[in-house]
């Protein structure tokens, strides 16, 4: 055994050349480093309207049994899952939020040798969750600006074991159509699975009469992941789940830990499942949020990428971190993307019709003097 006084070199070669993600800045840090009040973060795709009220009553009324362990099942929440979808309780994997699930996958069909395939621009977890496993990643060119599934479907290999595809896609927005998508992930080689990342699909509005769900009865190598993150404004739970074959949910539960969902996480989702009023109310303050964040860039003459989330990635023309620096020291923070091969635009996520004339007038007042 060959000596080292590095521990570095003792990490497991995926490990050792990772490059940890970036989150969003979160408000108490730019407090603490500018000393101002009243931040605004636009930064991680969050809910701007808060938690929802049912879910909040859920969490109080849960708090004097902490003391217990979680079901480590999720029994009621999954059969609330079941439900709402119409399908069985064993085609459910519930994640601590769906990135959780994203990485049991790569644990559980990804080793070196193997190859993970994803888009260019596609969400940096992917890459991530790809290289702490040894495999490869095989990323390909983006079709403006989203994922280009004719030539993905070209790349496939013998050793492609996990497709990557986040519809809408963060961070650039883009939407591939359902028929499209359905027809890629039917002519899937039978061993290649294809994960569907539907983070943002409460904020889509017309799915072409088409839903993803009807597709996993042909595609037993196809899983769906979903949160609780973002239209349902509960990012600080850390709750998600995947919808896929019995098969693929039975593999996955061999992987995670046995209470990979907190107490607090479980009843908190189960309730604002039932919160329409709530949701409904989510995405409509979108839609406004983002009529108001485009008009705005298009009176600064501002190029931006048509989204179908609750965030719009803006072509500054310049580099974008410095238009950052210069919202942080206005009390905004957004979401440079230079690190997702978009070094010119920053991603918005759209907030309160107050939070997003607040940014417009303090992204006026940066542009003019930069
Ligand atoms: C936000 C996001 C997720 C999920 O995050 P969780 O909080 O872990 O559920 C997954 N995929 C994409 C593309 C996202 O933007």
């Amino acid at each position: 055994m060959s000596q080292t006084n590095n521990i570095y070199d003792l990490a497991v070669n995926g490990v050792r050349q990772l490059v940890p993600y970036i989150a969003g800045k979160p408000i108490e840090e730019l407090e603490r480093e500018l000393g101002l009040t009243n931040i605004i973060k636009l930064a991680s795709n969050e809910n701007p309207l808060g938690p929802g009220k049912k879910a909040l009553a859920a969490i109080q009324a849960a708090l004097p049994k902490l003391t217990l362990y979680p079901d480590g099942n999720g029994f009621n929440l999954k059969a609330a899952l079941a439900k709402k979808y119409a399908l069985n309780v064993d085609q459910i994997t519930l994640g601590n939020g769906s990135n959780e699930l994203l990485e049991l996958v790569a644990r559980a069909f990804l080793a070196p040798g193997l190859e993970a395939m994803f888009s260019q621009h596609a969400f940096a977890v992917y890459p991530i969750v790809t290289q702490a496993v040894g495999a490869n990643a095989v990323i390909v060119p983006a079709l403006h600006f989203g994922n280009d599934l004719e030539a993905m479907a070209a790349r496939i290999s013998d050793l492609t074991r996990v497709i990557f595809i986040a519809n809408p896609n963060n961070p650039t927005g883009t939407l591939l159509s359902q028929a499209d998508l359905e027809q890629f992930i039917s002519a899937l080689p039978k061993h290649c699975l294809c994960v569907l990342d539907e983070a943002y699909f409460e904020f889509v509005g017309d799915k072409e009469g088409i839903n993803s769900l009807d597709w996993l009865k042909q595609n037993p190598n196809l899983i769906i992941t979903r949160t609780f993150s973002k239209a349902y404004g509960l990012a600080g739970l850390r709750i998600g789940y995947g919808l896929s074959s019995p098969e693929i949910a039975d593999i996955l539960n061999r992987v995670r830990q046995p209470f990979n969902n907190n107490a607090l996480a479980l009843v908190a989702a189960e309730a604002a499942l039932e919160d329409t009023d709530y949701l409904q109310q989510t995405i409509a303050v979108n839609s406004q949020g983002m009529s108001e964040l485009t008009a705005g860039f298009k009176s600064l003459g501002l190029e931006w990428i048509p989204s179908a989330g609750n965030f719009v990635s803006v072509d500054l023309k310049r580099p974008g971190q410095s238009v950052y620096e210069a919202l942080l020291r206005k009390g905004v923070i957004v979401r440079p993307v230079a690190n997702y091969g978009l070094p010119n635009h920053l991603r918005i996520s759209i907030g309160t019709p107050a939070e997003n004339q607040f940014f417009l007038k303090a992204l006026a007042e940066t542009l003019a003097n930069v």
